[in-house]
């Protein structure tokens, strides 16, 4: 998994973030048993949202090729389809713009 020349201590610690921010996001649906009504339809998917946000931002915009420094995540997201956009990111062994590999 992440096979690309990038930093993947950094690419990784976003991810997590991201699926992070994610899971508060769903609040509404996970957290009405274990929250105040407000707490789980409001507050935590806020945070949530800007979290996931905040994450999927820096990873669009810092995860790069260590040689060309072209925009790996974003390639991912942006030009390949939406359904295999992550698992290309997580399981390609070349940069698609120098071909360079980790
Ligand atoms: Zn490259």
């Amino acid at each position: 998994m992440l096979w690309l020349p990038v930093n993947k201590v950094g690419t990784l610690g976003m991810l997590v973030i991201l699926v992070f921010g994610g899971i508060l996001a769903a609040a509404p649906v996970w957290g009405q048993s274990l929250l105040p009504g407000h707490t789980a339809l409001l507050e935590v998917p806020m945070v949530g949202v800007v979290v996931a946000g905040l994450a999927f931002a820096g990873l669009c915009g810092l995860v790069r090729c260590r040689h060309c420094r072209y925009r790996l995540f974003w390639h991912a997201v942006a030009r390949r389809s939406h359904e295999d956009g992550i698992t290309w990111f997580l399981t390609a062994r070349q940069c698609p713009q120098c071909h360079a590999s980790a």
